[in-house]
């Protein structure tokens, strides 16, 4: 069923807590953690916690968890101090564009000058 946990998902399973990840923040709808491989001084990944293989699928099924996710960003980024020198939201969809992990996710970067456009 749309949103349910996913045995097969890397995601899923931060969520549940049966992978660690270093959490920074937690709401009811919502996890942020530390991305393990970071490209920025600030890489963060905040995910709803139900299961949608993308954000665009998450904002069609549940709009509000989507605007969660997108709240969520922004305290991410007041909690790690970025919010003046300006950070990134990155949601990267489908393989092409460099998407792996097929959970929703927003990538929030900061603490280095950006480039744009991105690579
Ligand atoms: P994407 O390429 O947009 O799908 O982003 C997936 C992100 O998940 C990448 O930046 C990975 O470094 C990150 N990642 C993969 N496994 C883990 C993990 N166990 N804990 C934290 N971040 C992870």
């Amino acid at each position: 069923m749309a949103g349910e946990p996913q045995t097969d998902c890397l995601f899923c399973k931060i969520v549940t807590g049966d992978i660690p990840a270093t959490i920074v923040r937690e709401s009811a709808t919502t996890v942020a953690f530390r991305d393990i491989n970071p490209q920025a001084p600030t890489h963060i990944l905040v995910i709803p916690k139900a299961h949608y293989p993308d954000a665009a699928s998450l904002a069609e099924a549940e709009p509000q968890i989507a605007a969660d996710v997108l709240r969520e960003a922004g305290l991410v980024a007041a909690g790690e101090g970025i919010t003046e020198s300006g950070y990134r939201i990155v949601l990267n969809t489908g393989a092409g564009a460099g998407q792996t992990v097929f959970h929703a996710h927003a990538h929030v970067l900061g603490g280095r000058g950006m480039q744009w456009p991105p690579g």
